[in-house]
């Protein structure tokens, strides 16, 4: 598969925009460099790039493409939105509409603020949960990934329960003692950090169901744990649901039937963004009343924003969880992914590649390794450089895959059986290459 033109305008975007990329992820820097692929057009399942070559998508802008690409229903809902003004900077009636919507879905949300990306919708929920407790530290797990506010941009200190260090330049290490990063699927550990910090600790911050070291469930109990444990401390739960709301089905994580107790593993803030946007920018965050009520005009927390709530991104939204509520497209992804997940596992075995495949609904993650991946440790431990070679003898079949072997394959509601079974046709004909049969 020839892509000059990507690799001209790779040439051209590096002499204007840093790095040639408007976000790290989308540089194939993890893959062994290059140019990554310039796409013009987008339908459906499917992308075609600048030289004509056409894709079946997983990658879906890494969440927010549930419906597919252009969706005629999200389209003609930015259609009408543009034509009666993009931003007011008063407030509208549908921002009502959507907020309702979320709570209803989401029921520990009580109040919603909406913003314009997942990293300010995380921000400001430590921000309130700081107001909130007067306190200032927060404990995150290892390898979630929380957007690029500096709190969250914080790894690990060497061991299990230290203070954090700066995960990226231009970030005072002062900050970074702020956070406290424990193992994801570790409730002693957790434990243990709140012994030694809990006095000082605002909030435990968790991807309740991860999405950022490739797809992986807390184990039976851990989110009932946490949320006891941090209460037992007087901290606050938020949870980052930026991706895995309206993932799964209608509703987000903490009320997904994968999981049960749903009263015990209800957070007291909850981060939104990507899908509820339908492919425009947008984030929210909502929680308890008493929670929310931190925030400015009502309360001392401060938190505004130019474009929040800006018709166009509401309409899409509202546009995209009203296609959501179609009976059964849930079900439906999750057949197809599947039948693909099968395909890929069988494949796998039969040319001797290591594949350690976490499925939830119509998202899963593919880990080039022979052990479970439930947390951090386990999902670096795999094969990076197998995984690129896979991810390009995919590309160069017509499958676009993330960069990152951390990353999910998304399922939408715009997949089809055919584009299934040409996937796995690719699969197996990488498989083939990799292994060098
Ligand atoms: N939280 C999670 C769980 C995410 O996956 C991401 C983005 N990948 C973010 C927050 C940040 O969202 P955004 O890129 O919209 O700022």
């Amino acid at each position: 598969m020839k892509r000059i033109h990507s690799e001209q305008l790779y040439e051209e975007a590096l002499k204007h925009i840093v790095g040639g990329v408007n976000s790290p992820s989308r540089s194939f820097k993890a893959v062994g460099g290059g140019a990554p692929v310039f796409m013009k057009r987008a339908q459906g399942a499917h992308f075609w790039d600048v030289d004509d070559n056409r894709y079946v998508d997983y990658l879906a802008a890494y969440g927010p493409i549930i419906t597919g690409h252009a969706h005629p229903h999200i389209t003609r809902a930015i259609q009408e939105a543009a034509a009666n003004g993009t931003l007011y900077g008063t407030p509208t009636e549908l921002e009502i509409k959507m907020a309702k919507m979320l709570k209803q879905a989401i029921p520990s949300m009580d109040k919603v603020r909406f913003v314009n990306s997942g990293t300010e919708a995380v921000m400001t929920t430590i921000r309130v949960a700081r107001a909130y407790t007067k306190r200032n530290k927060i404990i995150k797990f290892a390898g979630c990934y929380h957007g690029h506010s500096d709190l969250v941009l914080v790894a690990a200190g060497s061991g299990p329960s230290t203070l954090g260090i700066p995960d990226s330049a231009g970030i005072p290490t002062s900050i970074a003692h702020e956070v406290i990063t424990v193992p994801f699927n570790d409730a002693p550990a957790l434990k243990e950090a709140l012994d030694k910090w809990g006095d000082d600790v605002a909030a435990v911050m968790v991807e309740p169901i991860v999405g950022n070291f490739g797809m992986v469930m807390p184990k039976p109990g851990f989110l009932e744990d946490l949320c006891r444990l941090t209460r037992q401390y007087g901290a606050l739960v938020i949870y980052d649901e930026v991706i895995t709301a309206f993932r799964f089905h209608y509703g987000s994580a903490q009320t997904y039937a994968g999981l049960d107790n749903h009263e015990a593993i209800a957070p007291d803030l909850t981060a939104l963004g990507k899908i509820i946007g339908g492919g425009l920018p947008i984030g929210a965050y909502g929680g308890t009343k008493e929670v929310m009520e931190q925030v400015a005009p009502l309360g001392p927390a401060y938190q505004a924003g130019t474009m929040a709530g800006n018709p166009a991104s509401i309409s899409a939204g509202i546009a995209c969880l009203e296609v959501l509520q179609t009976p059964g497209v849930y079900e439906e992804m999750e057949r197809l992914t599947i039948k693909l997940t099968n395909g890929l596992a069988g494949f796998a075995r039969q040319y001797g590649i290591p594949l350690t495949i976490n499925r939830i609904r119509g998202s899963f993650s593919t880990h080039f390794c022979d052990h479970p991946v439930t947390n951090y440790d386990e999902a670096q431990d795999t094969n990076g450089e197998m995984f690129a070679a896979f991810f390009r003898a995919m590309l160069n079949r017509g499958v676009n895959l993330a960069p990152s072997k951390y990353e999910a394959w998304f399922l939408t509601t715009a997949h089809t059986e055919e584009d299934i079974d040409f996937t796995l046709e690719a699969a197996e004909a990488s498989f083939k290459e990799i292994n060098g049969s």
